[in-house]
Order: C-alpha cells, then structure tokens, then sequence
C-alpha cells in the first residue's frame, strides 16, 4: 500500500508541488489582505459609534433652548457611564472675540458655571473657549475657561466642524498638559467635535471629546489584532500634513514581519492610514514547506490525510471563531443600542419640545416629559378618536373642538406630513389654555407602516407678542398719522397762498412753522421708537455701575426750556449697582429729563436721588420732583406706550419714555412705579440689583 502511494506520490508530487505552492500563495496574499481589512473595519465602526454619540449629544444641546450646565450634565450623563476607551473629556466650548469676552462669560456664569474665567491666549481676535467640560475617565474635573484656539490641530476641526455643519476630528497633537509628561508616558491626542446649531439654524458652539491615542488604538484593536495576529500601526498627519504615527499594537507571535498592508480611510473629515504587519508562519498556507517536502518525496496518501485533518481541524477551529465572532458583534450591537437608547432618552428628557410617538394604531410607543408639561395631562389614552376630549383640543382661537381627521398625528398615520399646525390645548391641567405648533411626520414606508411623530412646543407667550406687536403697529401708525396729516394739510395750505399770488411773508410764515414742527415731532418719535425696540431686544452688558457718578454726569446733561429757570439736582449716597451701562444712562436721562420737563413755566425743578433698602441684595432708587405731579387714576397708564398725561401746555414728548424706563427695569428684573411726592409733585421709584460690593454695605446699612 505504501509502495502504492509512494509510487503514486513520486509520479505526482513534482506536479503537485508547483501547484499547491502558487495557489498557498495566493491564499495567504488575500487572507493578509482579510485582515488588515477587518481591523480598518473595527476601526471605522469604533470610530463612527463615536462620532455618531457625538452627534446625538450636539443635536441635543442644540435642542435646549437655554443651555445650562445641569442641562449640559444632564445629556452627557449617559456617556459618563458608556465604556468610551480613551475618551478623557467631553466638554462645551464657544467662540468669541476678544470683545466679546466679558459678556460671553457673564453669560456663562449665570448658566450655572458662577466660577468660570475665560482667560484668552494670544494676540489673536477669535478664541474659542471650554464652558462645561465633563470627565470620562474618571479623572478630576477639567479645568474650563481655556482658549482652545491656539492650538493649529483642534481649531482646524472646530472650523471644519462649523463649515461643513458636520462632525470632524482633529489631526493628532500632543496635549499641552502631556507636554510635562517624561517621553514614555506622552501620547498623541485628538478631538472628536460636533457643531451645535439652535433650531433656527444659529451657530452656538462645539461639542468636543478628548481622546488619547494609544488608549483609543489600543482598546479598539486590541480585539480583532491578537484574533488575527496581526501588529497594527494607526498614522495621521500633523497640522502641516506630515505623516506622524499615532499609536500602534503588536500582536503576541513571533516571529518576522514580513508581510505588510497599508490602508487609508477616511474618517468624520479627515485621512487616517492603517499598517498592519503579521509574519508570515502565522497566516495559513503562506509558507511553501509543504510543497517542497511534496516535491522531496511526499505521497499523496498522507497529503491527503493531512488535508482532510486540516481541513476538519481548521473548519471546526473556523466556525468556531466565527461564531465567537457574531456573538461578541451581537454583545457589541446590543450594549450599543442600549447606550444610544440611553441617549436618546436623556435627549428627549431635556429639550423643551414635546415629542409624542404612536403605534400604527395610535398607541403611545414614547413620549417625553415636556409633552405632558406641555399638554398639562398624561399621554395614555391610546384611541385617537379620543384624543380630541381627552387633551382638549380646539381651534387656535378656541371657538370649537379641532377636527379629529386634521389633527396632525391622525393626518401623519394616514401618510401625510405637517409642519406647523396651531391649536389650543385647554383642560383640567391647562385651564387657561396653551397655544401650540405642531408637526407631524410618519416613521417609516408605507408598507411598514409603523406609526407616526409628533412634535410639538408651546407658542402661547410667542403669540401673545406677536399680538403686542400688530397693537403696538397701530398705535405706532396713528402716532405718525398725525403730525403727518399735520405736515399735509399746511403744505397744502401753503401752495394753495402761493397759487393765490400772496406774498405777505406773515401768511407763508405759518404754514412753514407748522410743517417743521410736524417734521420734528416725526423725527422725535422715529428716534424714540428706535431707542424703545433697542431696549428691548439689544443684548445686555451687566457690569459694576456706579450709580451716583453716572446720576451725576446725567444731571449735568439735562436740558432745560428756554426760559426756564436752572433746575436743582440733589443726589444722595448712591449704591454700586449691577447693570448694562448704557441703558442705566438712558432710564436716568428720562427720569430726570421728565422731573425738570413736567415743572410749571418759571419754576425752577427740585429733583432729589436718594435709595430705600428693598430685598437682600436689591434696593429702590427714588426719583423725587416738586413739580406738576401725575393726575389721579393715571400712575400706571403713563408707563403704556404713547400715554401722556399733560397733553396741554408746553410739555412736548412721544409718550415712550416711560415706556422704554419700564422695559428697561425688568430687563434687569427690577420694577419701577409711580406716586405722588408727599408735599406736591412726583415720585418715580425702581429697583436694581446691588453689586457685591454693595450688598455688604447695604445689609450693615439695614441692622
Ligand atoms: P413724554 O414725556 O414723552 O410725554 P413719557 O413716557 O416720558 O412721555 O411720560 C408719559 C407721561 O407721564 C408724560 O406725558 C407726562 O404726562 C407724565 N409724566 C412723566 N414724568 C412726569 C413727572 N416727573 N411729573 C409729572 N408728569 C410726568
């Protein structure tokens, strides 16, 4: 028998060999080849499982309307508990100009992060800097108010990420806190960032992850590399675009490296290469001994066997791998889809929209805390027919129940899509009634059918100023109808003079005056009317205002009627308080441009200044005049738009002063009202909040 195979084995071993040793080669070529494509594939899906996280937590913050650091804490929550391999931080981080920096940070400090300094770097206009900054490796807190503009490789990510409105991650760069480190415990990092848009498209900021390198390769290799035997090197480039090699995992067989794959990929806007390196004793078939012991002799009888042997003992070692392989996918897909579960929860659980989804039968799959804050009742009736009575669904203007077959989730079960639609929800839970915009869209194709979206938010305080505002354009048109019809009646009277020959420069004289003094009166109320709308949407600069100097420098500015006496400005111990400055000038300008105004012909004004404790941390500032005083019953009108209350006499005004006096003060969260003086003439009185200096000295003041 053996002579048999012998014979055989030597008439076909020469044959045999050559065979065997081009296709072993082949074989081993495409399964290094395999490899090095699974651990780019590991790569890539680790890479994108972050980028994606990313996203979901920058469309979240983009969702929220007032971003606060509890908010912010709030959507990152979940990832503090995701196993992110070498993720340090997770941070907020905002543009600004040096110009900006004060305000930016004032505004900062009053979203919960009271101890925030934004120290920039640079001579450079733009900074970019860390607001909330939340650890993920378990560290102590990051330190937040650093300029992340200067270092070249995050800027050029932070730019890229607004540009392309897209995640981008950053070529890698050594931390500035590393640069301490001795050589062995350096690493190269870099950033993972989302742009954050509001709902109306403006640009607010960045989300951005911090991850080191080598911690980052190493756990997301580790797997698939010592699995497959395979070293593994991850390149990028630096700011200048110079390959550098950010981290790289050996696997634990001997042996030379002599087989060698470069691959390069492309991830969230930036190139990475893979090296992968194995030797090749341990890729199967790559080494030609066998053909050669073939060649030398070998008989067919034992190749075959060893064939067979391998082939079952490979098989069976094969599909176990592959097994293992889909079960740790499975475990791998399945901690994922809880983590982004978790996620999206924490997303849903802060934005302040409403978001309701339903089976395709119309029961509730889902539904946030904002819809039921919103709706004002819980979200379990499950019959959509009931949903009309239940919510107390009605026409925007609440004259009757809103058709059921219009209700937009009804009409998104159906398949059709709405943007928009207003209703107003009143029942037990909202008894004075919510107006709301809803949109509706179905989830999935129509085959599926299963179910629809809801979104919702409540509009009531947006319409309620929109109809402020149609009221605030009539009264503002019949304000200007006047001097204008003015203004048209005299030129008229004028041309008519002219057209009759007279030329009595007396007669022509009238007419003229009275147009100037139209013309005036127009530019006064245009001039008013600008300084109202700035107050009232102009951005707040709260600072330190020392209140007695600036009542000082207004009083000095005060103008008086020709013909009136000097008016006599007394000011009082005025506090340091906190406020934007420019608008502070503004409500004393009209206070005490009104107190020497409303003062009868030929007497000299007495204003006083002085303050009244109020509130810890607060105190009243009284505006006190012995002049004409307010008529009864008229001590709250005059703050309305266009209200005067001395419309005889020489007292010319717009009726707005008071009017922006009273934005102003709440703006600042203050109040402001009027009285009588005692003894004749009139008090105006409002609160501001003390600076800290002054709250001191305001409680000492108070004992
Ligand atoms: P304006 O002075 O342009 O008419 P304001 O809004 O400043 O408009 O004031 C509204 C009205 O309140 C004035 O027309 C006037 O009748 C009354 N008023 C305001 N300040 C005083 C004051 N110090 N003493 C008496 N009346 C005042």
């Amino acid at each position: 028998m053996s002579a048999l195979v012998a014979l055989i084995g030597s008439a076909g071993a020469l044959g045999v060999a050559a065979v065997l040793d081009s296709d072993q080669r082949q074989a081993a070529d495409s399964q290094m080849t395999r490899r090095a494509e699974l651990v780019t594939e590991a790569v890539t899906t680790e890479t994108r499982r972050y980028v994606d996280t990313l996203q979901t937590v920058a469309a979240g913050a983009g969702a929220v309307e007032t971003l606060d650091a509890a908010k912010f804490a709030q959507l990152t929550g979940p990832l503090r508990t995701m196993r992110i391999s070498g993720a340090t931080s997770l941070a907020l981080a905002v543009p600004a100009t040096t110009g900006q920096i004060p305000q930016v940070q004032e505004l900062w400090r009053t979203r919960g992060a009271p101890t925030l300094e934004l120290k920039p770097v640079g001579t450079g206009e733009d900074h970019i800097f860390t607001i909330y900054s939340e650890p993920l490796d378990g560290g102590p807190p990051a330190v937040v108010g650093t300029d992340v503009s200067q270092l070249a490789e995050p800027l050029q990510a932070f730019t890229r990420a607004r540009d392309s409105k897209a995640v981008a991650i950053s070529n890698t760069y050594l931390l500035l806190r590393d640069r301490n480190l001795p050589e062995g415990q350096r690493q190269l990092s870099f950033i993972i960032t989302a742009p954050v848009f509001g709902s109306a498209g403006d640009f607010r900021g960045w989300v951005l992850m911090g991850l080191r390198g080598k911690d980052f390769v190493g756990s997301t290799i580790k797997r698939v590399s010592e699995n497959l035997s395979v070293d593994v090197m991850l390149h990028d480039h630096d700011a200048a675009g110079k390959p550098v090699s950010v981290a790289g995992l050996a696997a634990l067989v001997p042996g030379e490296r002599d087989m060698h794959r470069h691959v390069e990929f492309s991830v969230a806007q930036n190139t990475w290469g893979l090296e992968v390196s194995a030797p090749s004793s341990e890729i199967p078939g790559a080494t030609s001994a066998l053909p050669a012991t073939v060649a030398g002799g070998g008989t067919i009888a034992s190749l075959l066997l060893a064939g067979l042997v391998y082939v079952l003992a490979t098989g069976r070692s094969r599909a176990q791998h592959r097994v293992e392989q889909a079960t740790g996918q499975l475990r791998e897909a399945e901690a994922e889809a809880r983590s982004q579960a978790t996620l999206t929860e924490a997303v849903l659980n802060s934005i302040s929209d409403g978001v309701a989804v339903v089976d395709a039968n119309g029961e509730y799959i889902l539904h946030n805390p904002a819809a039921k804050r919103i709706l004002g009742v819980d979200l379990n009736v499950n019959r959509p027919d009931a949903w009309q009575a239940h919510y107390g669904i009605y026409l925007p203007d609440g004259s009757a129940p809103f058709p059921v077959e219009k209700q937009p989730l009804i009409r998104a079960l159906e398949g059709e899509p709405t943007d928009g639609v207003e209703m107003l929800i009143r029942n037990a839970g909202q008894p004075n009634g919510v107006r709301i915009s809803v949109s509706g869209r179905p989830l999935g194709s129509e085959a599926e059918q299963p179910g629809a979206v809801a979104v919702f938010r409540d509009v009531t305080a947006q319409k309620a100023q929109e109809a402020d505002l149609t009221a605030f354009a009539g009264l503002v048109a019949h304000e200007i109808r006047t001097p204008l019809t003015v203004v048209a009646g005299y030129a008229e009277l004028l041309s008519e003079t002219v057209d009759a020959g007279i030329t009595d420069p007396q007669a022509l004289r009238e007419p003229l005056t009275n147009i100037t003094a139209g013309a005036q009166r127009m530019t006064r109320l245009i001039h008013d009317l600008f300084e109202y709308v700035t107050t009232q949407d102009a951005a707040l600069n709260i600072t330190n205002v020392d209140l007695r100097a600036l009542a000082a420098e207004v009083a000095g500015g005060v103008s008086v009627a020709p013909g009136q006496p000097e008016p006599e400005i007394h000011i009082g111990e005025l506090p340091v308080v906190r406020g934007d400055f420019g608008m502070l000038r503004q409500l004393l300008g009209n206070l005490l441009g009104n107190a020497v105004k409303y003062t009868a012909p030929g007497e000299a004004a007495h204003v006083t200044l002085t303050v009244r404790p109020d509130r810890p941390g607060w105190t009243w500032i009284e505006v006190a005049d012995r002049g004409l005083g307010i008529p009864d019953g008229q001590y709250e009108a005059i703050f309305d738009e266009f209200h005067r209350a001395h419309t005889e006499g020489p007292y010319g005004g717009t009726g707005l002063g008071l009017a922006i006096c009273r934005r102003i003060v709440q703006r600042h969260g203050g109040m402001i009202m009027a009285a009588e003086n005692e003894g004749g003439g009139s008090r105006f009185s409002f609160t501001l909040q003390l600076s800290h200096r002054d709250k001191g000295r305001h409680r000492a003041r108070q004992k």
